[in-house]
């Protein structure tokens, strides 16, 4: 057995081997150093170990029992169950999913260490939970008081047959063989300043902690890492961007900006002129616009962002107007295009939609300069589209692009300025985390007369009172939307989904209403005919999955009822809940769920039902998911975050700060050990980038 190293590939580690060891590479885990940054979810030890009698209802807890009896349970929804017995009494867990999977899975006498939130249904149960087979020898292990480590699993690593227990053996045998230390950047002062341990027994200790106290201190010295990697990048764009000078420039606005003012049909709100005033500041700059404009779901963000491009076509610059989906790139450009003509300003639409032969044509009109706005999707970034003088970029729903393809519309212009929006407020630790590079504008009001929207949420059982009240509303006051998260039927989930329904309930209970289906499978054309119907009203109800979530508008639209809303984030739910109370009536929201729920779905629930602001709905999403999939961290070029918590660990985030900004200050200057750090972060966030694909 050669000695182990940190990159020594992990075929060497005992019970891996050349053929395991290529399927693990594959799944991102190729050598020792991918393995120990593989962090357990959470650890099995005696003391949060409760004996079955002891449980208590609505607690989340831990207990080691052996399977008495387990079956199918038939009735309305199938569902897996299976006795766990401890000395002190038994429990049920239970499945809904997968049955088939757990019935072949458990033989009785096996013996579990199962967590989750106890709930009480006709005797005590945990529903979906945490499961880990125990040996004789890691039940011994667990009453001889050690704690262990249980890794997450996830389908990828079952396929190759390894479960937590088979990773935990993996990380014993390599923290047992490991013939060098970790390399720690991080100067010896400063961890001892900030009282964290060393690379090397932070990371020894949060896969096998001695205390409970040990993960915890191991965890903020691994948060403390990734908090530094994430703040390098946002310090690096900043100095950039600081540097950067750029070639256009404005004069005061003119006659074309006061014309289309009186055009509008309505007064900017006091929240719209402040930020027109940042963006227009900013552009009369020498240093290039990076500016994140924010608010809330209909704050009209849009019409702030068309003056910003007028404006720049005013001072003869073209500007390129970027939105994630056909249908809101569509919406734009429709209700601005005549308005635009009539100032004397120039746009066009280009989609992934037209023909291809259109969209050169389009392209090559655009690099001749004979376009002012060009409005459009993804396909704005291909090659065939080009600018004869483009000055401003402007990103709409700015959270559904990847660094790349902001960088590359950006690309196509010679320091243009940036603007990018967002409907999904950005908390403020996250903005600093991820947007400390970009100016912040907020729009903090709402234009006038807006209704409070109200929303509630029912379980599937009132499903049928739903549907008769869907009809009554809109025979009396409007239209409505009815959200489904599938297109069609799947055999690998048992959800609702959006062609079945209109099947059946356009021969039942909406006969004699006008239906309208829209999804992601439906031809372009059909969808915008739809669309356009439905924004005319004269469609009743809208059937659709999520592709209307962004950003559609139609000011009548009263009503939305959303299936299986206990599969929507709250971030999204809240962008969903925003199609409607776009007009001066009152808007209803009726978020429908299924059973069971997990707590954390009811409490997402229960939060979106009586919260209707959007910044303290991002807050409440972080804290319940995590950042990485409501800010697409993962496509941002930013690494991941496994240790850190960006809501708990705020006092880290400002010290990475402060440390970065001695780096930064005067690198030439820095010492050995901060100078090492500097040039470990650089090529480390290189590195990254490489990974991403050179974006
Ligand atoms: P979002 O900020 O979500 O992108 P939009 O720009 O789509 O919001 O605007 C939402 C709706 O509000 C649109 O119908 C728009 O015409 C309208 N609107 C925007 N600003 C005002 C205002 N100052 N007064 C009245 N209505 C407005
Ligand atoms: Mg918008």
């Amino acid at each position: 057995m050669p000695d182990l190293k940190l990159d020594s590939p992990l075929q060497y580690v005992k019970g891996v081997g050349p053929k395991r060891g290529e399927e693990l590479a594959r799944h991102g885990l190729a050598t020792v150093r991918d393995l120990l940054a593989y962090l357990p979810r959470h650890y099995l030890d005696r003391t949060n170990v409760v004996p079955i009698n002891r449980l208590r209802i609505g607690e989340m807890a831990t207990i080691i029992g052996e399977v008495k009896a387990h079956g199918i349970l038939h009735g309305k929804r199938q569902r897996y169950e299976v006795m766990l017995q401890d000395e002190t009494g038994a429990i049920a867990l239970m499945w809904f999913a997968a049955v088939r999977y757990w019935e072949r899975y458990f033989k009785k006498g096996m013996v579990f260490a199962a967590t989750g939130r106890v709930t009480d249904f006709m005797g005590l149960q945990i529903v979906h939970p945490d499961l880990e087979r125990l040996e004789e020898n890691t039940d011994r292990m667990i009453h001889a008081g050690r704690i262990i480590p249980v890794y997450p699993q996830t389908a990828a690593l079952s396929k190759i047959g390894l479960s937590s227990k088979g990773i935990r053996q993996l990380t014993t045998f390599i923290l047992e063989h490991l013939s060098e230390r970790m390399p720690d950047h991080l100067p010896v002062k400063e961890h001892q300043d900030l009282n964290l341990p060393t690379l090397h027994d932070a990371i020894s200790g949060i896969h096998y902690p001695r205390s409970r106290e040990e993960i915890e201190t191991s965890r903020r010295r691994l948060a403390f890492d990734e908090l530094l990697g994430l703040q390098y990048v946002v310090f690096q764009n900043l100095g950039k961007k600081r540097s950067a000078v750029k070639k256009h420039s404005y004069a005061e606005p003119g006659q074309k900006l006061k014309q289309i003012k009186e055009l509008l049909p309505f007064e900017l709100t006091s929240g719209q002129k402040k930020v027109t005033r940042e963006i227009f500041s900013d552009l009369q700059q020498q240093t290039p616009m990076s500016r994140l404009l924010q608010g809330d779901v209909g704050c009209g963000k849009t019409v702030v962002a068309v003056l910003a491009a007028l404006y720049a076509a005013e001072n003869n610059l073209q500007c390129a107007f970027m939105a994630p989906t056909e249908i809101l790139a569509e919406q734009h450009f429709r209700n601005w295009r005549g308005p635009l003509a009539n100032v004397g300003v120039t746009s066009d639409l280009l989609t992934s939609n037209l023909t291809s032969a259109q969209r050169k044509s389009i392209g090559k009109k655009c690099g001749e300069g004979k376009i002012d706005i060009l409005f459009g999707t993804h396909a704005l970034i291909y090659d065939y589209v080009s600018f004869e003088r483009l000055g401003l970029v402007i990103i709409d729903e700015q959270h559904r692009f990847g660094v790349e393809q902001r960088g590359k519309l950006f690309a196509k212009g010679d320091s243009p300025d940036l603007l990018v929006m967002t409907a999904t407020p950005i908390p403020r630790t996250l903005a600093l985390t991820l947007y400390g590079d970009l100016d912040i504008s907020t729009i903090d009001d709402l234009p006038p007369g807006r209704k409070p929207i109200r929303t509630v949420w029912r379980m599937d059982d009132a499903r049928p009172k739903i549907l008769e009240y869907i009809r009554e509303q809109v025979k009396e006051h409007g239209q409505a939307y009815v959200i489904y998260p599938l297109i069609e039927k799947s055999d690998q989930v048992d959800l609702e989904n959006v062609e079945d329904a209109y099947k059946e309930l356009t021969v039942s209970i909406f006969r004699d209403l006008r239906v309208g289906m829209v999804h992601g499978r439906v031809k372009p054309k059909e969808r915008d005919e739809v669309l356009t119907q439905f924004r005319q009203g004269k469609i009743d109800v809208l059937m659709s999955t999520t592709v209307i979530e962004v950003g559609l508008d139609n000011p009548n639209a009263t009503l939305m009822v959303i299936e299986h809303a206990e599969r929507f984030g709250l971030a999204q739910l809240h962008q969903l809940r925003g199609r409607v109370g776009r007009g001066e009536k009152q808007s209803t929201v009726v978020a429908i769920a299924h059973g069971p729920l997990s707590d954390i779905a009811q409490q997402r629930l229960e939060y979106f039902a009586a919260n209707g602001n959007g910044f303290q709905i991002a807050e409440a999403d972080l804290q319940l998911r995590g950042p990485g999939e409501l800010f697409g961290v993962r496509q941002s070029g930013l690494p991941e975050l496994r240790a850190a918590n960006l809501t708990s660990d705020r006092d880290l985030l400002e010290a990475s700060r402060k440390l970065l900004e001695r780096l930064f200050d005067k690198p030439a200057n820095l010492d050995k050990p901060y100078r090492s750090l500097y040039q470990y972060l650089r090529t480390s966030s290189e590195q990254r980038q490489l990974q991403l694909g050179g974006g």
